[in-house]
């Protein structure tokens, strides 16, 4: 190969996973129903279920949270279903697509892709079309690197007496979102991004209500990998497996699961916040711009910084990635080109990776030939660190 492998990836995902996770992943492949392993599913299962705080068995689904997402439309989303979605980026626009493929109708509100959706458009949407049955929305969405206000939008959603379907692939497992206090009723992550795992399987949690919606959904589908209720009571090691689970992956979760309780969520949470807030202040004191239109809906697990005006972002990853051996993610769809950025998930989530960060942005920048004060950078993210730990 010619291509050397990266020094440090600093990807909004996927994620560099944590040793512990790569030990997991090596563990022995067994047979599905051999009882170990039964037993093990169920142990998974308990154990992601505490994790996400849900009052119900966590869901685990045997492929990637993209196409976990489109599942969770097909088995939601009925013939008669008004859907509200709530798009503020690229997964918030793209989730419409997979939604007018199953709904009466879709209905939206969308905005610029550097801001957040305003809980009050959502109330005024219900008090317009009263028979919105089911609204989704992205709680981080990650290709502009913002943060939605899922908790408040979850309140008026329930209070109208409809349901919530929320993409907390980017976000959860990073920062103190779950499905119970958000008023989700189905709440979709994975183990790929702030959990540090590997990305082959989605986690989701159903509550009973969406539970009772897709059962009465005469268009849900069923012996499908978009199948939910197929997998609804897979979790218990005396029913039988839809079709083999990844064995691996499950392993993989298992390591990751079992780390991410160890440390202790908001510890995990705490890490991820320090090292964006470094990474932030180190960002502006090089004079550079955070995507995000207001720093309060910038994420803690992704920084998406604007690309200075006259440089190309491919040449700053490709510097970045020359000089240091540092990588960098691009943006997505509508902001590709006009964003670089830097995540802070799992095992990078350690305030350090912020300088590291700020170190190869800076210097890949200026060697492009910007005029960039990289020490300057350096100081402004330690200041925070070392502030917030003294
Ligand atoms: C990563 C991610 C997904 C899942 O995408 P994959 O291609 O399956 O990894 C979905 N939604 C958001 C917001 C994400 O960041």
């Amino acid at each position: 190969m010619a291509t050397k492998e990266p020094i440090i990836t600093l990807s909004a995902g996927p994620v560099a996973a944590y040793p512990g996770v790569m030990r997991a992943l090596s563990r022995p492949i067994e047979y599905d129903y051999d009882r170990h392993f039964l037993e093990l599913y169920e142990a998974v299962n308990r154990k992601v279920t505490q994790a996400l705080r849900s009052a119900t068995p966590a869901l685990i689904l045997h492929c990637e949270p993209a196409p976990g997402l489109e599942a969770a439309a097909a088995s939601l989303i009925g013939p008669d279903d008004v859907v509200l979605n709530l798009a503020s980026g690229v997964y918030g626009k793209g989730f419409g697509y997979w939604s007018a493929r199953y709904n009466k109708e879709l209905l939206e509100i969308e905005v610029p892709y550097n801001e957040a959706i305003d809980p009050a458009s959502v109330e005024a949407a219900f008090r317009k079309r009263p028979d919105i049955k089911i609204v989704s929305v992205v709680h981080h969405d990650t290709p502009s690197g913002t943060i939605n206000p899922v908790k408040e939008i979850g309140q008026i959603v329930r209070k109208h007496n409809a349901l919530m379907l929320v993409d907390a692939v980017s976000s959860w497992a990073g920062m103190d979102i779950h499905p119970e206090e958000s008023c989700s009723d189905v709440f979709v992550t994975g183990p790929g991004k702030c959990l540090g795992g590997a990305p082959g399987l989605t986690i989701m949690a159903v509550s009973d209500r969406a539970w009772k919606h897709m059962e009465a959904n005469p268009k849900a589908p069923r012996a499908s990998i978009l199948s939910l209720l197929d997998w609804k009571e897979a979790w218990r090691h005396d029913k039988p497996f839809p079709f083999t689970p990844s064995v691996a992956e499950v392993n993989g979760l298992d390591g990751a699961i079992d780390l991410y309780l160890a440390e202790g969520p908001e510890a995990v949470w705490k890490r991820h916040a320090l090292t964006a807030q470094a990474c932030r202040a180190g960002i502006k004191a090089m004079g550079l711009s955070l995507w995000a239109a207001r720093e309060e809906i910038a994420s803690p697990t992704c920084t998406a910084v604007r690309v200075p005006d006259g440089i190309k972002d491919s040449d700053i990853l490709a510097a970045s990635r020359a000089l240091y051996g540092v990588v960098f993610s691009s943006g997505r769809g509508e902001t590709q080109g006009k964003l670089i950025r830097i995540g802070h998930m799992g095992p990078v989530a350690e305030p350090i990776y912020a300088v590291v960060a700020v170190t190869a942005l800076g210097g890949a920048l200026r060697k492009l030939g910007r005029k960039t004060d990289v020490g300057a950078g350096v100081a402004a993210a330690t200041a925070v660190i070392d502030q917030a730990r003294a």
